[in-house]
């Protein structure tokens, strides 16, 4: 609504910007987070922590922990969760990706940062269960409230959630 009130001049300019993001961003090739280049910023910072990853549902929920300052690791990006009732299935996620880096890479953990509802649970423990020949995998606790999205929590609870995370037995 707010939209259809600008002057038309207006919304041409943001038409332009709109389709322009549209163009230049694409994926990083290695975590899949939203990137303008063939790697993301994330992936290119010699800094991070190499052998750490944490798997998150799409690249807002990667934003809001990077907000935190608190994870020094790598990331990738799922682009959503398994739901069979959607017909989501894992070969429609970046999940075969995951499980080829962490198998191509010395990975020593693997923090499972999705969200607390049926099919973020679905989620992990499908990935708990074809990461655990390879590495360890944790996943972060639920300081978050049950059926909350992550993207929306507090720089705190998360901060407290990922220093919580719990081995998955
Ligand atoms: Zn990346």
């Amino acid at each position: 609504m707010h939209l259809l009130r600008q002057p038309e001049h207006k919304i041409h300019e943001f038409s332009k910007a709109l389709l322009e993001a549209r163009t230049k961003v694409g994926q990083c090739k290695s975590c899949f987070h939203l990137s303008e280049a063939d790697e993301c910023e994330i992936c290119r910072n010699p800094q991070r922590i190499k052998d750490l990853i944490c798997v998150v549902a799409d690249s807002r929920d990667l934003i809001a922990l990077e907000r935190t300052r608190e994870f020094k690791g790598h990331y990738h990006v799922l682009g959503g969760l398994i739901s069979p009732m959607d017909g989501i299935g894992p070969e429609m996620l970046q999940i075969p990706s995951l499980i080829k880096r962490v198998d191509q890479t010395s990975t020593k953990e693997v923090i499972l940062a999705l969200t607390p509802s049926v099919e973020g649970d679905t989620t992990s423990l499908y990935l708990a269960r074809l990461l655990k020949p390879f590495t360890s995998v944790t996943r972060i606790a639920y300081g978050l409230p049950v059926g909350s999205e992550l993207e929306y929590a507090d720089d705190v609870t998360l901060t407290r959630a990922l220093e919580g995370r719990q081995k998955m037995e």
